[in-house]
Parts: C-alpha cells; sequence; structure tokens
C-alpha cells in the first residue's frame, strides 16, 4: 500500500487525506500547530463557554452543491445570515452598502429606482474600466460612501492605498439597491453547530489516516513517501530562495464583559483613526446557544513577519513575480502537490478550499489509475 504524506491538517489537508484514504492508501497528515483545522479552528473559550474562531470569523457560504453535500456528512449546519455593521464618523451604519446605508447615510428615503439613480449621480461615470480598488469604489458607489467605509478600512487592513490594489478585492462586496442586508449572495450559507474544528475531526476519522500534531515538515522529508499533498507556505517549502511571499498578518485583542458587548457578531471601523478594522464578537455566531458573559476580539492587520501567521496574500506586482518562480520550481518538484491558500499562495473561501482538495485528489487518482494501466 503506498504511503501519502499531507502536510497541514486544514480543509485542504483533511479533504485530500479522506479522498485518498477512501481510495486504499495509508495516509500520514502533519501539522505543525497543536490543533486541526488550520486557519478555520474553533474551540470553546474556558471562562465563557462560547465558541471562538481562533484565527478570525469564519462563516461557511456556498453555491456548490457538491461541497455543502460533503459538509453536511460530517456537520449538522444551524441557520447564520452573516449581517455585518460598520461604524463611520461617529455613527452606526448597515453593510453591504444597501437601501439602509444609503437612505441613512445622505439622510434620504430613497426608493430602490431613486437610490440607484442618485447614487449614478455620486459615481464617476469617467471611470469606463476599474483596475484599481479606489476606482472601483469611484466607480460604483462615488467619492462619499468610499471614503467613509471603504478607504479607511481598507488602508488599515492591506497597508497600502487603495490605488494600489486590484478593484477585484472589493468586487466581492455587492452593493444592493433594496434592505437586503445578508452580506453574502450564495445559495448556502450556515454556521455548524459544534464548529469547524469538529468537521475535520470527522473527516480525519478513517482507519487508514493518522495525523501527527505538532510536526514540522521539511523538504528533505518528502522522499519517505511515495507522493506529498504539500498545504504549507510554498516560498516556506523552497526556504524562501527568492525571498519571502507578502502577507498581512493579524493581531487579536481580547476583549471580555458580562452580557451583550456589542449587539452583533461583526461591528467594522470605517474611520482610518480608529487602529483595529473590526470587532467580532463570538456568542453571536452560535445564536442558539445562551451564554451570560461575552467575548469578543478586535482585529489589528499588520505585515507579516517571519515568526507570524500568515493571513491574507497581499498579491501586488512585486509578489506575482516572486510567485511566479515559485510556481516554476513547485511544477518541477517531483512528488508533490502544493495545494492551499497557502500552497497556492492565494485567497479562498472554505468552500472553494474545499471543492479544489477535492480536485486535487481526483487528479491524482486519476493519475495514478492511468499509470496502473500501462
Ligand atoms: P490553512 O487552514 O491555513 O491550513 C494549513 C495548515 O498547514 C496550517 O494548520 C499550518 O499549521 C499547516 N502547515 C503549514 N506549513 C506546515 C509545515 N511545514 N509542516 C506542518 N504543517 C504545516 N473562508 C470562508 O469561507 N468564510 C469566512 O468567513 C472566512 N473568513 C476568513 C477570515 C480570515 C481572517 C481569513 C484569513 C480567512 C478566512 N476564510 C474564510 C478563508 C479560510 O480561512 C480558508 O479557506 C482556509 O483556512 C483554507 O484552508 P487551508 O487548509 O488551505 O489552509
Ligand atoms: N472592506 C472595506 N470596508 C469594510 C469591509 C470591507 O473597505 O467595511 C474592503 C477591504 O479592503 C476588504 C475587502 O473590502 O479586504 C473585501 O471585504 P471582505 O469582507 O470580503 O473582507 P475579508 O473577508 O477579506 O476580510
Amino acid at each position: 500500500m503506498e504511503t501519502i504524506a499531507v502536510v497541514g491538517a486544514g480543509f485542504s489537508g483533511a479533504v485530500i487525506a479522506r479522498q485518498l484514504a477512501e481510495h486504499g492508501y495509508r495516509v500520514k497528515v502533519v501539522d505543525a500547530r497543536p490543533h486541526l483545522a488550520g486557519n478555520c479552528h474553533t474551540e470553546r473559550d474556558d471562562k465563557t463557554g462560547v465558541m471562538v474562531h481562533r484565527y478570525g470569523p469564519h462563516i461557511f457560504h456556498t453555491d456548490n452543491e457538491k461541497v455543502w453535500d460533503y459538509l453536511n456528512q460530517f456537520t449538522e449546519f444551524m441557520p447564520f445570515t452573516n449581517r455585518v455593521k460598520t461604524t463611520s464618523g461617529g455613527k452606526v451604519f448597515s453593510l453591504p452598502v444597501n437601501l439602509l446605508t444609503i437612505n441613512q447615510f445622505f439622510g434620504k428615503t430613497f426608493s430602490p429606482t431613486e437610490a440607484r439613480e442618485f447614487i449614478e449621480t455620486q459615481a464617476d461615470l469617467s471611470i469606463e474600466n476599474p483596475q484599481t480598488f479606489e476606482e472601483q469604489a469611484l466607480r460604483f458607489v462615488g467619492k462619499d460612501l468610499y471614503e467613509a467605509f471603504f478607504k479607511g478600512y481598507t488602508e488599515k487592513q492591506w497597508g497600502c492605498s487603495p490605488t494600489q490594489l486590484p478593484a477585484s478585492i472589493l468586487k466581492r462586496l455587492p452593493v444592493r439597491f433594496n434592505y437586503d442586508d445578508n452580506y453574502f449572495f450564495h445559495k448556502y450559507q450556515g454556521m455548524p453547530k459544534e464548529g469547524y474544528t469538529a468537521i475535520v475531526e470527522k473527516i480525519l476519522d478513517h482507519p487508514a489516516i493518522s495525523v501527527s500534531l505538532n510536526t514540522q515538515f521539511k523538504r528533505s522529508d518528502t522522499g519517505n513517501y511515495d507522493h506529498v499533498f504539500y498545504s504549507g507556505p510554498v516560498d516556506a517549502y523552497f526556504d524562501h530562495q527568492y525571498g519571502r511571499l507578502g502577507y498581512r498578518t493579524l493581531d487579536f485583542e481580547e476583549i471580555r464583559a458580562d452580557g451583550d458587548y456589542q449587539g452583533c457578531a461583526v461591528m467594522n471601523y470605517g474611520d482610518a483613526t480608529v487602529p483595529y478594522t473590526r470587532i467580532t464578537e463570538h456568542r453571536y455566531f452560535s445564536p442558539w446557544e445562551e451564554h451570560t458573559k461575552t467575548i469578543c476580539f478586535a482585529e489589528y492587520s499588520r505585515e507579516c513577519g517571519p515568526d507570524d501567521i500568515p493571513y491574507y496574500p497581499i498579491r501586488l506586482t512585486e509578489e506575482q513575480a516572486m510567485l511566479s518562480q515559485y510556481v516554476e520550481l513547485a511544477r518541477e518538484e517531483p512528488g508533490v502537490s502544493f495545494v492551499g491558500r497557502l500552497g497556492t499562495y492565494r485567497y479562498l473561501d472554505m468552500d472553494v478550499t474545499i471543492a479544489e482538495a477535492m480536485e486535487a485528489a481526483d487528479r491524482f487518482l486519476s493519475l495514478q489509475r492511468d499509470e496502473a494501466k500501462i
């Protein structure tokens, strides 16, 4: 029986391990951290009993039927709709930008059609094909909303001017001319009843899978296995030989209180003068549970140093050039597949991560079948 190593016990690693185990492979999963589920790790806070998302808030949302059905084998999803608020200029508004936001912000009582026409008068229509974040914002919501909700937040989040960032980052957010304040527009959305770590535990619960936590995998370990799926950072695998790919990291400041702290799960802060980007109150991620005390985290974004946890890949021009060099090395590395958000240096939502992990396992299995035929 062939032995496969899977590096990383996040969703990428777990899904691949399970698919291969079900096809008769023996799989060893290693993770440098002391817990499962990678950046989606959840655990109960011992003082409040609240299920805490250790590496920032994670809301599951997808249009992918296959991924939704797959995960539902391992968890019950509780209904959850992400409704985000933002504080800007001393007032609270609804996000994503919707009819309530527009009416509150401009002190109006617009109908959907009137709001659409009004925003057209705010928008910079001379920008025909927005390339940067700022151009996208000026084109679709205009200067006032951009400066209140996006400019300061984005400068804090990314540590650079929105003129340097691609339009695609803002395209993740809708602008709505009705009162729908659902942050996402996917068919399925929910929160796993027992958190994300419980899902990964179940995915990995298979007799052909063994898991070693607190175990750092190095390139020199590759030869011990018939194949390796590596979901760690691609630049670290190659000893940063072309330099370090840029990431933003996050610091979380813990806030504890009795009762309710902010009245919602996520409060963003649009002003550049507030040093954090958002505060998340985690008991609101499991509204079906009752808690008397609360725990929140204020999120600060900064440049990722060598000993920090990488969160958001930056992917500016400089990183793109370095990335192509690593992609070339990765392509030539025998017996290793680079997967997941760190292995491919892309921001991936959980559903995309899972879909791509399924595809990586399928690709490997079909190649093996083809080789067996020769
Ligand atoms: P990871 O979860 O990072 O797992 C990789 C694992 O590999 C880690 O556990 C790491 O310790 C291990 N590892 C790395 N190198 C080595 C090595 N050399 N040896 C051993 N182990 C190693 N997605 C959503 O769908 N909804 C959300 O609301 C959402 N919120 C997010 C919020 C934040 C702040 C961020 C940053 C991301 C969010 N995401 C969200 C995306 C989600 O976190 C990713 O989709 C998911 O974590 C990707 O899983 P992965 O397995 O590829 O990577
Ligand atoms: N953003 C913003 N203000 C907000 C929320 C988001 O300027 O109140 C910007 C920010 O640059 C962010 C991007 O829009 O990176 C995409 O938002 P999303 O909520 O998807 O952020 P992420 O999940 O990346 O934290």
